[in-house]
């Protein structure tokens, strides 16, 4: 039997997690706990293409995780577990790459909490309750944060006092990085050139959003600051905005900051503008039978994405390739169409068919051949973290 490394994705109320095969790469296992904290909590597993779904007894994290556990011994995969490798949202500054779990890095995970209170908790959750039921295995962290590390201070510093930087970790960190890293690796691959001698944007755009500027293999600068709040427009986020907003709103509305906060991150962006969903598939088919709200939110979120990407090329110097990931990045041949369309001064030219032929799972070239190449790249930041932590752990897969 192959080993394999057990990927885990913690959050508040749900846990998601992938078996993958430490030599060819494929998830043999993946599932997902829903509703974690309520009485219906269950948990769905999906091997080999078959998918079945349960009631958890225990309807918590840590029943979920004994959920996986049996699971595993009942498909004969548990000892195939080499390691867990658990994603984590926020590293603050002090995680520049991912790390084996000790003591200590626990303790950092909870000081970086204050900077992303609805995940790092939760992460911290996921990765007792692991220690709790694999006690004998290896587990490692592997950080959103990380990859924009390499961010020089003029691309991280707000223009705010610098007492706030010193004292309160006040400055823009970005997300998104473990799918960053691994899009620009295979994007390097397709364009034949090693990853060192690249100049990239890497559009990533799911629900949540956001584009990077990665210059050798290495983040220059990002869109998403101190909290994925910032940048571009997201499903229920609204990207940029003047802080001033939240004390107009708090006297029109009579709205505290918490519920100004809310506003800003739940029912804002493509939600907001379009007045009707969060979803890009839904308001692309609203749009095309004339939905003016969801006409107007496309607009806007292809614009914004147009203008970020323009500015990222100034981290750069220079554009060799513009990547497309994430669900929207991924399907989205009309997205994709209205934001290339707004850059051919960049030298981008956009190729019709080779784009509308790019959904669900199909990458590649969407541009023409005499144009700056745009790719769509699928994204797999879960077999990034299976290889983060089987280089941590010493298995060399
Ligand atoms: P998350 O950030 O939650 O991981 P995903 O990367 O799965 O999100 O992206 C979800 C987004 O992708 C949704 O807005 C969804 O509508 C969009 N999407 C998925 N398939 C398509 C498609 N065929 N056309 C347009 N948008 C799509």
């Amino acid at each position: 039997m192959n080993s394999s490394i057990l990927v885990i994705n913690c959050g508040s109320s749900s846990l998601k997690f992938a078996l993958i095969d430490s030599q060819n790469h494929q998830a043999c296992l993946t599932g997902l706990a829903e509703k974690l904290g309520l009485a219906d909590a269950y948990i769905s597993f999906k091997f080999n293409g078959a998918k079945d779904t349960l009631a958890l007894q225990e309807g918590n994290h840590s029943g979920a995780m004994h959920a996986i556990l049996e699971k595993l011994q009942q498909l004969s995969l548990l000892d195939s577990v080499k390691a867990i490798g658990h994603r984590v949202v926020h590293g603050g500054e002090v995680f520049k790459e991912s790390a084996l779990i000790t003591d200590e890095v626990i303790a950092e995970i909870e000081r970086c909490a204050k900077l992303a209170p609805l995940h790092n908790p939760a992460h911290l959750l996921g990765i007792r309750t692991a220690i709790e039921q694999f006690p004998g295995l290896p587990q490692t962290v592997v950080f959103d944060t990380s990859f924009h590390q390499t961010m020089p201070r003029k691309a991280y510093l707000y223009a705010v006092p610098m007492s706030l930087y010193r004292e309160h970790n006040v400055r823009r960190y970005g997300f998104h990085g473990t799918s960053y890293r691994y899009v620009a690796a295979e994007a390097a691959k397709m364009l034949g050139k090693p990853l060192e001698e690249t100049a990239m944007v890497c559009a990533h755009l799911g629900n949540g959003a956001s584009a990077t500027a990665i210059l050798g293999g290495k983040g220059v600068d990002t869109t998403m600051g101190l909290t994925p709040l910032e940048g571009l427009v997201m499903g229920t986020r609204s990207g940029d905005i003047d802080g001033n907003i939240f004390s107009y709103l708090a006297s029109e509305l009579g709205l505290d900051i918490n519920g100004v906060t809310d506003l800003l991150n739940k029912k804002s962006g493509l939600l907001g503008l379009s007045e009707l969903s969060n979803d890009c598939r839904e308001l692309e088919e609203a749009a095309q039978n004339g939905h003016q709200g969801a006409i107007v939110a496309l607009e806007v979120f292809a614009y914004r994405l147009a203008k970020h990407i323009a500015a990222l090329t100034v981290a750069l110097g220079r554009l060799d390739a513009l990547l497309f990931t994430g669900g929207i990045g991924e399907n989205s041949s009309f997205l994709r169409e209205a934001v290339i369309k707004q850059l051919g001064f960049l030298g981008l030219k956009l190729d019709d068919d080779a784009n509308r032929a790019c959904i669900r799972g199909n990458a590649g070239r969407i541009t023409t051949a005499d144009s700056v190449p745009a790719l769509v790249i699928n994204t797999d930041e879960e077999l990034m973290i299976a290889q983060d932590t089987a280089r941590l752990v010493g298995l060399g897969a």
